[in-house]
C-alpha cells in the first residue's frame, strides 16, 4: 500500500488524484489533504479518507475544521502543517497553485520522499535549489505535468545519456485563442480565456494557456528537469491533444506518448512509477480518433513564450521574476483589472527591471519572488494611470 499526502486536495489536480486513488483503493491510502479554500469541501475529503493530517491555509479555519474532523485526524496551519504533511507519506502529490507550493516540493525532496509534481511553478522559481534537494538519499521527483510525464516515459532507457537526445518536443494545445489575430484578441473576456477547447483545469492555468504562459514555463520546466538545453527544446501546436510531447533522438527516432487528455493518467503514473495502474485513464481508441494535426505557435502573438525562454536562458532568479511577474499579471485579469493583452505587457516590463541574480538558497527564491511581484506591481499601476 503506498500513501499519499494530496496537497491542494480540492483543486483540479487534487480531485483528480482522490479519482485515481478511488479507482485502485487497494493500491493508495491517504496521509494527508491540504486546501486554502473551499474548507467544506476539505472536510467532506476528510471525513470520507480520514488521513492523519489536514492543513488548511488560513489561522481563520482551523477551529472550524477541528471540530468537525473525526477522530485520530489533526489539523494543522499554513508552511509548518504543509512541511510536516511532506515528510508524513510514501508521496506528496505538490497541487497547489502557483509559489504556495514551493514548500512542499523543498520539504517532500528534503524528507528523501518521492514528489509527484504538478505545481510547475515552484520548480521553475527554485530550480538551483530543487536540484539540490533531488539529491537526498531517497528523494525521486516524478512529473504530473502531462508533456513533461510524456518525454519521462518517452526517454525510457535514454535517461541520462544526454548525449543520444536531439530534442525535446512540448506539445501545446494552442489554446482558445489559437488561429486569432491581434485586433480579434482586443477585449477578449475573462470568460473566453477560461474556455479551454481540451483540458479542462483551475483558472491560473487555464489562463496561462491561453497566453502560451503555461508553454513557457514547461520550457523552463523541462530544461530544470531534464538539464536539456534550451536550444534542444522546441514547442509545436497539437490542437488534438492527444500527443503530449516527444523525444527525437540523435539517429532520427522520435518517441512520442498518446493518450486522450486526462491528467489522471500522469498522476496515476507518477503515484504508481515503475509499476503501471491497471486503470486505463486516457485509453486511446486510433480507429475512432481524429487526425492528428501540428504547426508552429505564433511567437508575435503569444509573446509570453519567448518571454520564458529569455528568462530560461538568463537562469539566475529571471524564471522567479517571470513567474512571479505572470501570477500579479494573471490575478490582475482574473480580477478584471488588467486587459487580456496587457499580461504579456506586464511580464515583458517586469522583466526590463530584472538585474542578474544568481539565485542559491531558499531565502533568495522568496527574495526574488517579492521583487518581482513589488516591480510588477508598479508595472500594473502605471498601466492603469495611463488607461485613465
Ligand atoms: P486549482 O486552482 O484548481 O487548485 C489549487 C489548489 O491549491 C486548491 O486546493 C487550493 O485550495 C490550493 N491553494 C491555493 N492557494 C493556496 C495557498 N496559498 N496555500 C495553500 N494551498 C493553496 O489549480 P490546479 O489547476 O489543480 O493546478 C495546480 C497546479 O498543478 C498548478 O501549479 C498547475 O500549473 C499544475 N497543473 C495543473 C494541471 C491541471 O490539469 N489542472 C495540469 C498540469 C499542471
Ligand atoms: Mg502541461
Amino acid at each position: 500500500m503506498t500513501s499519499v499526502s494530496i496537497l491542494g486536495s480540492t483543486g483540479s489536480i487534487g480531485l483528480q488524484t482522490l479519482e485515481v486513488i478511488d479507482a485502485e483503493p487497494e493500491r493508495f491510502s491517504v496521509a494527508a489533504l491540504s486546501a486554502a479554500t473551499s474548507i467544506d469541501q476539505l472536510i467532506a475529503q476528510a471525513k470520507k479518507y480520514r488521513p492523519q493530517l489536514v492543513i488548511v491555509a488560513h489561522e481563520r479555519d482551523v477551529q472550524r475544521v477541528q471540530q468537525e474532523l473525526p477522530s485520530g485526524c489533526e489539523v494543522a496551519c499554513g508552511i509548518d502543517g504543509l512541511v510536516a504533511a511532506s515528510a508524513l507519506a510514501d508521496v506528496t502529490v505538490n497541487a497547489i497553485v502557483g509559489f504556495a507550493g514551493l514548500p512542499v516540493t523543498i520539504a517532500t525532496l528534503k524528507a528523501g520522499k518521492r514528489l509527484a509534481l504538478a505545481n510547475k511553478e515552484s520548480l521553475i522559481t527554485a530550480s538551483p535549489v530543487v536540484e539540490r534537494v533531488r539529491r537526498t538519499a531517497g528523494a525521486s521527483l516524478l512529473p504530473v505535468d502531462s508533456e513533461h510525464c510524456a518525454i519521462f516515459q518517452c526517454l525510457g532507457a535514454s535517461h541520462g545519456k544526454d548525449a543520444q537526445v536531439a530534442r525535446l518536443i512540448l506539445t501545446a494545445s494552442g489554446g482558445p485563442f489559437r488561429g486569432r489575430d491581434a485586433a480579434s484578441l482586443e477585449g477578449v473576456t475573462i470568460a473566453d480565456a477560461l474556455q479551454h477547447p481540451t483540458w479542462s483545469m483551475g483558472p491560473k492555468i487555464t489562463v496561462d494557456s491561453s497566453t502560451l504562459m503555461n508553454k513557457g514555463l514547461e520550457v523552463i520546466e523541462a530544461h530544470a528537469l531534464f538539464g536539456t538545453p534550451y536550444d534542444q527544446i522546441d514547442v509545436v501546436v497539437h490542437p488534438q491533444s492527444i500527443v503530449h510531447s516527444m523525444v527525437e533522438f540523435t539517429d532520427g527516432t522520435t518517441i512520442a506518448q498518446l493518450s486522450l487528455p486526462d491528467m489522471r493518467l500522469p498522476i496515476g503514473y507518477a503515484l504508481s512509477y515503475p509499476d503501471r495502474l491497471q486503470t486505463p485513464f486516457g485509453g486511446l481508441d486510433l480507429l475512432s480518433s481524429s487526425t492528428l494535426t501540428f504547426e508552429p505557435p505564433d511567437r508575435s502573438l503569444f509573446r509570453c513564450l519567448d518571454l520564458a525562454y529569455a528568462a530560461g536562458r538568463l537562469g539566475g532568479a529571471a524564471p522567479a521574476w517571470l513567474s512571479a511577474a505572470n501570477e500579479v499579471a494573471v490575478e490582475e485579469f482574473l480580477a478584471g483589472r488588467l486587459e487580456w493583452a496587457q499580461i504579456s505587457d506586464v511580464v515583458s516590463s517586469t522583466m526590463d527591471r530584472y538585474v542578474a541574480d544568481p539565485l542559491d538558497t531558499v531565502e533568495a527564491v522568496y527574495e526574488a519572488d517579492a521583487h518581482s511581484r513589488s516591480a510588477a506591481r508598479s508595472v500594473v499601476a502605471g498601466m492603469r494611470r495611463t488607461n485613465d
